[in-house]
């Protein structure tokens, strides 16, 4: 039996994404233009597309076809626009006293620790340089007695889960940061930062070499869902595959997916013009 889906709605184009706008040495990728069959089809092309793209690869090699199908450019939406940090601590750890929350903390930081390795061994494999991946560290700094009772609190935090910090003082947060405004700190060792427009340009072009099909610029209006091969439909061309992945964050609900049950967040950030 098929199972038709028509997409409801399609990212927009909220403006340049800044960290895009700065890269240089962007990728490139054809637009869905003919009728494709492969063995996997992943909608979306930000990190969640490429964490699932690089995945299979792993787990199957070139044993079986996959294909990357993002609907604006690689780098456009929020994997060219976000903040580049990829923590492995919680902002907020759980309560003072742990009673039952412990374990849920301990369980994100392996979760997030799991997903800094995998994009490490990407950027090694792909040859990015520090600019685009590094393990920073993450320092939490403040200059006012009421940010000093949050790094005590989290300090506390710290060592009820056996987790290393470093506390830094005026002048060592002065030789690190280069301003004088924060006078207390605290630093973590294990949060890396990417350049995330740069980061991803870079992986896909890594997976395009070593044989996933990467289209951009190709929404995928209507879903055929049947029982052995589904049928994605963009605006000229088509692609059956086995297998879908949908990679597409809260545009999960205009496939009509998840009615009801998502609260979508919009977060902005600027970045200053270079002098
Ligand atoms: C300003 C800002 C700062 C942030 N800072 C951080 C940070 O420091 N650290 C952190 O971890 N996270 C941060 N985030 C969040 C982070 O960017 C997102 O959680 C992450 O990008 C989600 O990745 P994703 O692959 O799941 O979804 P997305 O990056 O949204 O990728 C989904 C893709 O699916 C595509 N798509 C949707 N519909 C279709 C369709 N019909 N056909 C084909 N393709 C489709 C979209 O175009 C999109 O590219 C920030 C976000 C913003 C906006």
């Amino acid at each position: 039996m098929v199972k038709t889906i028509k997409t409801k709605r399609l990212p927009k184009d909220p403006g340049p994404a800044g960290w895009n706008e700065i890269y240089k040495d962007k990728s490139s990728f054809p637009a869905v233009d003919t009728d494709i069959e492969v063995d996997w089809v992943v909608i979306g092309g930000g990190f969640a597309g490429l964490g699932a793209a690089k995945r299979l690869l792993q787990l199957l090699g070139s044993k079986e076809r996959i294909a990357v199908i993002e609907a604006r450019g690689i780098a456009q939406g929020p994997a060219g626009r976000n903040s580049g940090f990829m923590l492995d601590l919680p902002h907020e750890l759980n309560s003072d006293t742990y009673v039952g929350s412990k374990e849920q903390d301990l369980r994100q930081i392996r979760l997030n620790r799991e997903a800094i390795t995998m994009a490490e061994s990407i950027a090694h494999q792909y040859g990015m340089d520090k600019a685009l991946f590094s393990r920073s560290g993450k320092i939490t700094a403040s200059a006012t007695e009421r940010g000093y009772r949050s790094i005590e609190t989290y300090a506390k935090h710290l060592t009820a889960l056996d987790e290393p910090y470093e506390l830094l003082g005026a002048d060592e947060l002065y030789s690190l940061l280069g301003t004088q405004f924060y006078t207390k700190g605290l630093r973590t060792a294990k949060t890396a930062m990417i350049q995330p427009a740069g980061y991803i340009h870079s992986a896909y072009k890594g997976l395009a070499l070593e044989g996933v099909q990467v289209y951009e610029c190709s929404p995928v209006v209507e879903m055929k869902l049947n029982d052995s091969v589904h049928t994605l439909i963009c605006a000229n061309g088509s692609v059956r595959a086995k297998n879908v992945i949908m990679a597409v964050n809260g545009h999960i609900q205009s496939f009509g997916f998840f009615k009801q049950s998502l609260l979508h967040i919009f977060t902005y950030s600027s970045m200053t013009r270079a002098s």
